[in-house]
């Protein structure tokens, strides 16, 4: 079985004030390591910083999304290079946030993947139907799709995780049941099984969408759930702490 993975996504939240936070999870996890992998993904200001004050810990330094080229004429991208430059190990890419406000399809997600692996990132891919999708019984079907056309074959036996976040559960309080979660992660193994081939089976699935501290022992112990990503909670290190020592 793969090692957990808990990662935080702090998207546009952060500034230098809230390098303590990322203080306080490194000397908590050093004073008592946890059994997981953890890693806070930061946004593009914070990265460099991060990086510094992570430095000698146990966690992981992300960004939350790449651009697929290495370099050129893209105002206010920034590239999977430079992310690694900065010190970054993995990159969020495809998160349903950039899916929905930056148009960004599988095509571009699964690019982007590339990319990261390219700068010796780990790709975190997301993935995770809408509301509407899901009342129409279409989610296994979605997110199959997606696993198809988001992780490229030529990612088999390089490091990558995908993340299961439905639409639906991020940043609103609500969360799948552990079936559901089950079921869903069932079929993204299957389709992960596809698109890699037997190093689809290795692959940690994270589930991600409203992870709390009161519900995190329970998700994270479903079948076929290798870690969380963590919105919300992973602002505050005493919150996402406990989602830690919950895996
Ligand atoms: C996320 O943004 O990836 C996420 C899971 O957010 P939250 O935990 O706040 O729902």
């Amino acid at each position: 079985m793969t090692t957990y993975l808990i990662a935080g996504n702090w998207k546009m939240n952060g500034v230098s004030a809230d390098l303590s936070e990322a203080v306080a999870l490194g000397e908590a996890l050093k004073a008592q390591p946890a059994a997981t992998r953890v890693a806070l993904c930061a946004p593009a200001t914070l990265v460099e910083r991060m990086s510094r004050t992570l430095a000698g810990s146990a966690v992981l330094l992300g960004g939350e999304d790449c651009n697929a080229e290495i370099s050129g004429a893209f105002t206010g991208d920034i590239s999977a290079e430079m992310l690694a430059d900065a010190g970054a190990k993995l990159v969020i890419v495809g998160h349903s946030e950039r899916r929905a406000y930056h148009g960004e399809n599988d095509t571009m997600v699964a690019a982007k993947a590339l990319a990261a692996r390219r700068a010796g990132l780990e790709p975190i891919i997301c993935v995770g139907e809408t509301l509407a999708e899901r009342e129409a019984g279409r989610a296994l079907e979605v997110v199959t799709a997606q696993v198809a056309g988001s992780v490229p074959a030529a990612l088999a036996g390089s490091p990558v995780t995908v993340a299961y976040e439905p639409v639906w559960a991020i940043g609103t309080g609500l969360t799948p049941t552990t079936p559901q979660i089950e079921e869903v992660h069932r079929a993204i193994r299957a389709a992960l099984v596809k698109a890699l081939g037997e190093a689809g089976a290795g692959v940690a699935i994270l589930y991600g969408g409203s992870v709390k501290p009161s519900n995190a022992a329970e998700i994270l112990h479903a079948a076929e759930v290798g870690g969380a990503l963590v919105g919300g909670a992973s602002l505050k290190a005493a919150d996402f702490l406990q989602i830690v020592r919950a895996a």
